[in-house]
């Protein structure tokens, strides 16, 4: 999708703090962090919402959790604990339409969330 921010952090056309990559998936840095640690990791194919995965690319969505935990595992908070949420569509405040896992640790995180 020409007109999609993470589309163009994956092709590299716009910048982003790497913390992971690997052939389906890219992880990096939420420029607007809401904890110590706070990443998102989505697949490199264009997925606008929960509500357009199907049979054809729920794969790679498996893909976002193993990514989450090696990534929890590389940065040492596997054991003592992290969120992983995806927000889909406008109620959930969904703002970017390209799939995200938000990965947060490194604090105590409330639930039920706002
Ligand atoms: P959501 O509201 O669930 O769609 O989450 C979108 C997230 O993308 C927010 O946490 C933003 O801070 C983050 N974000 C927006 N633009 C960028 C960017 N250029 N690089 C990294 N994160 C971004
Ligand atoms: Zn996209």
């Amino acid at each position: 999708m020409s007109d999609c921010l993470f589309c163009k952090i994956v092709a590299g056309e716009i910048p982003a703090k790497i913390v992971y990559e690997n052939e389906n998936v890219l992880a990096f840095n939420d420029v607007n962090p809401q904890a110590p640690f706070h990443i998102l990791i989505i697949p490199k194919v264009h997925i606008a919402t929960i509500n357009d995965i199907d049979k054809s690319n729920s794969s790679v969505v498996s893909e976002l959790y193993l990514a989450a935990k090696l990534i929890a595992k590389e940065n040492g908070f596997a054991q003592e604990g992290y969120r992983v949420v995806m927000n889909c569509n406008k109620l959930a405040g969904q703002t970017v339409y390209h799939i995200h896992l938000h990965m947060l640790a490194q604090r105590a995180l409330s639930w039920p969330p706002g």
